[in-house]
């Protein structure tokens, strides 16, 4: 898909916005979060615009999880982050706030205050069968 002219991230591919941008390759390029949740915080795009992880090119997506992966493997020795998480929002309901898709590449600190949003609970066994009937085959 062409860049779409009301996209956010597609004017920072093409340079109309500013961005801190640390890497760059064919199909992606990573750029420092401007509300980064710890120090460190950046975002890996494709140039291509596709709003979300439902309608991302495989080969695009896979571009995107490499340089993830590149540059979360220079976090511990750079920024001395002690973990990295990955993180993608797909769709309003899952906290997407800019709808070019976008991969966090989140330095983790031993001491930073990020805690999980969801509080870790045995499930029903029952619901999660009947779930993974739903989600199987
Ligand atoms: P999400 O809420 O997952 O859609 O993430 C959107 C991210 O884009 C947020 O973490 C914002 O801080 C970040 N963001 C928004 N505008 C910019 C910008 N101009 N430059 C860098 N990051 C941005
Ligand atoms: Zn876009």
């Amino acid at each position: 898909m062409a860049a779409d002219p009301d996209c956010l991230f597609c004017k920072i591919v093409s340079g109309e916005i500013p961005a801190t941008r640390i890497a760059e390759d064919e199909r992606t390029i990573t750029f420092m979060d401007i509300n980064p949740a710890t120090r460190g915080h950046v975002l890996v795009i494709p140039r291509e615009h596709a709003k979300d992880l439902l309608s991302i090119d495989p080969g695009d997506l896979a571009a995107v999880a490499q340089a993830a992966q590149r540059i979360a493997a220079t976090m511990p020795e750079r920024l001395e982050a002690d973990g990295v998480n990955l993180l993608n929002s797909c769709g309003r309901a899952a906290w997407q706030t800019v709808f070019h898709f976008h991969m966090h590449v989140i330095p983790r600190y031993d001491a930073d205050p990020l805690r999980l949003p969801w509080t870790p609970e045995p499930g029903d066994r029952e619901e999660i069968a009947a779930a993974a009937r739903d989600l199987e085959g």
